[in-house]
């Protein structure tokens, strides 16, 4: 079996982690791996820096220094090439980007986040560099090669795909696909909820795309609207959330009846803001406020994601009822909000925690956060 072997273990929320490489800066200051994964059990330790005395060390946060462990349900070792179980982008796509277009032709809606501190490989997995592509190019890539066998095999189904690119930036939303306006403010959508859609972002551009090359144009068009906007407002993109949405429709065409029928299904890739922006301890006024509403939607993400695994522990009578979804706080947070229909009910999650090789207090804060999303 390969070590990153597909992994289907059922349940509707999947929580992964993935260590990077060491940077140029790090080699240089001949900086310490504190990350060991096994890859057959998955545990993932963080090992306390070889600098510090364990017996009485402290973090910046005054909690004593400690080995922890951590399981999650797959653990991507990307930190050194040369390792015989170092996880590619490819082996990433394999394990976790191919089922959940599986699940999208099934007709579910499905979501994968990114989560880290800034730099620590978020735009990597999902976007990747285009020698390296990450998860979003291989699945549209993967989707327009679905589709394109799928015609050939069963011409009576047709296809229909097209993409949104927002930001939630400070609890807004701004449209990645519309061209950043020199010398003006950015432009915010409103948020409208519609009776039997849910919430949605009025107004937001949603463009066909007919193929690979399409789509990967929209893709960069909206990375440079947020590169050009992050500029001008000292680099929003480590503080706001990019969310990449694919919507393929399949339309069946029943040839005896001649009746169609359609099947929807949404795919969000998400890249979230930097998570140690959530803390900011010295912030004040606007950077306050901004802190506070990263620190929102990260903290309200996780605690909707950690309500939608523990559904799947409810018998499924209860799940039924409608009492258990109050319990889901979708609302505190407009990316929780927005994402609400690819987050509960018959969504498939997955949770990506990013993590630098070798920064105790952070990732130890990224560990325990997608610990307690499982
Ligand atoms: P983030 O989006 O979390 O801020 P990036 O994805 O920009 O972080 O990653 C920071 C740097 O690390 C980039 O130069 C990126 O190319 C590099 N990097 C990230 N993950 C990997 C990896 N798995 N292998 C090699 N380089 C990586």
């Amino acid at each position: 079996l390969p070590i990153h072997a597909r992994m289907d273990p059922g349940g509707n929320v999947r929580v992964v982690v993935r260590v990077r490489a060491f940077l140029p800066r790090e080699i240089e200051r001949d900086a310490e791996c504190l990350i060991r994964m096994d890859p057959l059990s998955q545990v993932t330790t963080l090992l306390v820096p070889n600098d510090v005395d364990p017996a009485n060390a402290r973090t910046k946060s005054r909690k004593v220094i400690e080995e922890k462990n951590f399981t999650f349900d797959n653990s991507f070792w990307s930190h050194d090439v040369e390792d015989p179980h170092y996880a590619t982008q490819e082996d990433v796509y394999n394990s976790l980007g191919e089922e959940f277009l599986d699940h999208n032709f099934e007709g579910y809606h499905t979501c994968i986040f990114a989560y880290g501190q800034t730099g620590s490989g978020k735009s990597y997995t999902m976007m990747g560099t285009p020698d390296q592509p990450g998860l979003i190019p291989r699945t549209c890539e993967d989707l327009f090669e679905r589709i394109a066998q799928a015609q050939s095999e069963t011409p009576n189904i047709s296809y229909n795909v097209r993409v949104s690119y927002f930001e939630v930036y400070n609890e807004h939303v701004r449209d990645l696909l519309v061209p950043v306006v020199p010398n003006q403010p950015p432009y915010y959508l409103k948020i409208r909820e519609s009776p039997t859609e849910g919430p949605y972002v009025k107004d937001l551009t949603e463009v066909p795309v007919r193929n690979i090359n399409e789509i990967l144009r929209y893709m960069r068009v909206g990375d440079a609207s947020r590169t050009v906007a992050s500029t001008k407002m000292n680099d929003t993109s480590s503080r706001s959330h990019a969310v990449f949405t694919i919507m393929l429709k399949q339309i069946h065409h029943d040839m005896e009846t001649d009746e169609t029928t359609e099947r929807s299904s949404r795919i969000r890739l998400v890249d979230l803001a930097g998570s140690e922006r959530a803390k900011s301890t010295e912030a004040t006024g606007a950077r306050l406020r901004e802190g506070s509403n990263i620190n929102k939607s990260l903290t309200t993400l996780g605690r909707v994601i950690a309500a939608l695994a523990d559904q799947k522990q409810v018998t499924p009578r209860k799940r039924g009822q409608r009492g258990g979804e109050a319990i889901v706080p979708y609302r505190d947070s407009i990316l929780t909000w927005l994402l609400k229909d690819s987050l509960g009910g018959n969504s498939k999650t997955a949770m990506i925690a990013c993590i630098a090789p070798s920064d105790y207090d952070e990732t130890l804060s990224t560990l325990r956060y997608a610990d307690q999303a499982k």
